[in-house]
């Protein structure tokens, strides 16, 4: 089975990296200053480049 990114809105401090370096999959909620996960269609090493990068540690695989 595919793996799952997901994002722990909590630890979500809305800096915007991730919707940056996937666009496709992650979307900043400006109202909200959360991100969320759009999409599960990026490649693996983009989404885990996602979670590398995420300073709050907020993305995951689930
Ligand atoms: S990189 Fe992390 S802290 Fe920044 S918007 Fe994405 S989930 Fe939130």
């Amino acid at each position: 089975m595919a793996k799952t990114v997901v994002v722990d809105e909590e630890a979500c401090t809305g800096c915007g990296t991730c919707a940056a370096i996937a666009e496709d999959c992650f979307q900043l909620n400006e109202d909200t200053e959360k991100a969320s996960v759009t999409s599960q269609d990026c490649s693996e090493d983009l989404m885990q480049e996602a979670i590398d990068t995420c300073p709050e540690e907020a993305i995951s695989w689930k």
